[in-house]
C-alpha cells in the first residue's frame, strides 16, 4: 500500500541530510518534492498545497536535536501534519437508538455489500444483535450476495424480492427488527455505475424516512481524486456522517484517505483491505500516516528524542562544536542525554534498516560505563583540554577507572577522530555559507 509514496516521501527527506538546521533554502527543496509526491499520489492539488504549506511554516528554522537528523525530523513534522489532515483522532461509528439505524451510500462496485457484511460481523463480535437489510431492488442479485455474506457471518438477511420500493422496505425491515429483538439494522442500498439524480432522490427519501443514527458513504479508494468527487456529490445530498475507504489491499495511491476528510469534511471511519469478512479496520489518521510514510519507527525515535531531549543543551553542544570546543565534559553529557532515552538496542532497533541487521547483535547497556568511567576519573582541566592527557595521565586514568590503557587508548582516538569530523564539518558549512553570500 502506498509504496511509491512512500518511496517518493523518504528521497524528498533524504535532500535534507547533513545539514544543521532546516533553514529556508534547505527546507524549500524538500517542501516541493513532497508537494510533487502528494499530487502524484492523487491528492487534491490544493490539498497538497496547503499541507505543505503548513508543513514549511512548521520547519522553518526549527534547530535539528543532535539526537536526530534533519530528515528525521522533517520526517516527524510531515507526519503530524498529514495525521492532522486525515482528522487527527480516530472517529468511531455512532450506534444509538432502538433498534440503531445504518445506512450505507456509494456507487455500484465500491464495496458497499461486502463492507455491509463485515460490519455486520463487527457489530456482531461485541455482542449486538444485527440485522441486514437488502434494499437494492434493481438487482436481484444484490440481495443473494448480501444472503451469501450474511449466511457466511452469521447474521439474519431481512429482504422483500417483490417489492420496489426502497423506503417501505427499509421501514418495514426496522420494524420487524423492532419485534424480533434486533438491535442494529444495517441498510445497504442500491448503487449506480456513476452518480445519477434518481439513485441520489432515492436514498435521500430513504434517510428522512428512517432518520438513521448513522450514514456511511462507502467509497473505493482505487478511484482517487474521482473518489473525492463522489464523496463531496454524496455529502452534499446526504450530510452522511462518516467514510468507508475500500480496497486498500489494492494499489491505491493514498490521495483517497489523504484528500477525503480536508476536502468534505467528514471523517473516515473505516478502512476495508481485502474481500474477506476479517479484513475490516477501524481508522486511524496516525497510523495511516505512519503507513504512508512506511517509517514509524522513526517517528517514535523522534517523539521520544524530543521528550527527552534538553534544547537548550543541544544548542550549547552545537555552539561548542561550531566553534571547535567540544570537549570531554560535553561528551559525558552526550552520554546522558543518549542513556535517557532508553534502552539502547530498543534505539537502534528503531533506526530503519537497522533492526534486522542487529537482531542478533548483543548490545550491552552497559556498553557505556568504562568511557564513563575513564572521563570521570579525568580532572576538570584534563576535560576541558584533552590535549594535556599524555602518557603518564592516561596511565593515571587507567588505574583510577579500573580500565585498561589500551581502553583510554581507544577513547582517546575515538574523541580525536570525532572531533576531526567536527572540524571537517564546521569548515565545509562555513565555505558553503561563504559561496551562497557571494552568489
Ligand atoms: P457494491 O456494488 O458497492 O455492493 O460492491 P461489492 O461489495 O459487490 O464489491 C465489489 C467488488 O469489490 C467485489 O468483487 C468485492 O469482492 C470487491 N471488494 C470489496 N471490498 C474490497 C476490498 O476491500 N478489497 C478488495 N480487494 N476487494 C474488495
Amino acid at each position: 500500500m502506498f509504496d511509491s509514496l512512500s518511496t517518493k516521501l523518504d528521497r524528498a527527506f533524504k535532500t535534507l541530510k547533513g545539514q544543521g538546521s532546516i533553514t529556508e533554502i534547505n527546507v524549500a527543496t524538500t517542501v516541493k518534492e513532497i508537494r510533487r509526491a502528494l499530487v502524484d499520489a492523487d491528492v487534491n492539488y490544493k490539498v497538497a498545497k496547503e499541507v505543505t504549506d503548513k508543513i514549511k511554516e512548521e520547519a522553518m528554522g526549527r534547530d535539528v536535536l543532535i539526537s536526530v537528523s534533519p530528515g528525521q525530523l522533517m520526517t516527524k513534522i510531515v507526519y503530524d501534519e498529514l495525521t492532522e489532515l486525515m482528522g487527527g483522532e480516530k472517529q468511531d461509528i455512532v450506534i444509538k437508538g432502538e433498534p440503531a439505524v445504518v445506512l450505507l451510500s456509494g456507487l455500484q462496485g465500491s464495496g458497499k455489500t461486502t463492507f455491509a457484511g463485515k460490519l455486520a460481523s463487527y457489530l456482531k463480535k461485541q455482542n449486538r444483535s444485527v440485522l441486514l437489510v437488502a434494499c437494492d431492488v434493481y438487482r436481484p442479485a444484490a440481495i443473494d450476495q448480501l444472503k451469501v455474506l450474511g449466511e457466511q457471518v452469521g447474521v439474519e438477511v431481512y429482504s422483500e424480492p417483490e417489492n420496489k420500493n426502497p423506503v417501505q422496505i427499509s421501514q418495514n425491515a426496522i420494524e420487524y427488527a423492532r419485534k424480533n429483538s434486533k438491535r442494529v439494522v444495517i441498510i445497504d442500498t442500491a448503487g449506480r455505475l456513476a452518480v445519477d439524480e434518481q439513485m441520489m432522490n432515492e436514498i435521500e427519501a430513504v434517510k428522512r424516512a428512517i432518520n438513521p443514527s448513522e450514514t456511511l458513504f462507502v467509497v473505493d479508494s482505487m478511484t482517487g481524486q474521482d473518489a473525492v468527487n463522489t464523496a463531496k456529490t454524496f455529502n452534499d445530498r446526504l450530510n452522511f456522517d462518516g467514510v468507508v475507504l475500500t480496497k486498500l489491499d489494492g494499489d491505491s495511491r493514498g490521495g483517497a484517505a489523504l484528500s477525503i476528510r480536508a476536502v468534505v469534511e467528514k471523517p473516515i471511519k473505516f478502512i476495508s483491505t481485502g474481500e474477506k469478512m476479517e479484513a475490516l479496520d477501524m481508522f486511524y489518521p496516525d497510523r495511516m500516516a505512519q503507513r504512508i510514510l512506511g517509517m514509524g519507527d522513526v517517528i517514535s525515535l523522534v517523539e521520544r528524542a524530543q521528550q527527552q531531549f534538553d534544547e537548550e543543551e543541544a544548542k550549547r553542544i552545537n555552539q561548542k562544536i561550531r566553534k571547535n570546543q567540544f570537549n570531554f565534559d560535553d561528551f559525558l553529557s552526550q552520554l546522558e542525554q543518549i542513556k535517557k532515552m532508553g534502552n539502547l538496542k530498543d534505539l537502534v532497533g528503531m533506526i530503519p534498516g537497522m533492526g534486522k541487521a542487529m537482531k542478533d547483535v548483543e548490545i550491552d547497556d552497559d556498553a557505556f560505563k568504562p568511557i564513563e568511567a575513564i572521563i570521570k576519573s579525568m580532572t576538570p582541566k584534563e576535560r576541558a583540554q584533552p590535549e594535556l592527557l599524555n602518557g603518564s595521565r592516561r596511565r593515571r586514568l587507567a588505574k583510577g577507572s579500573g580500565t585498561d590503557i589500551q581502553q583510554v587508548n581507544n577513547l582517546m582516538k575515538q574523541f580525536e577522530d570525532m572531533r576531526k569530523v567536527m572540524r571537517t564539518m564546521n569548515k565545509m558549512s562555513q565555505t558553503k555559507g561563504g559561496m551562497q553570500q557571494m552568489a
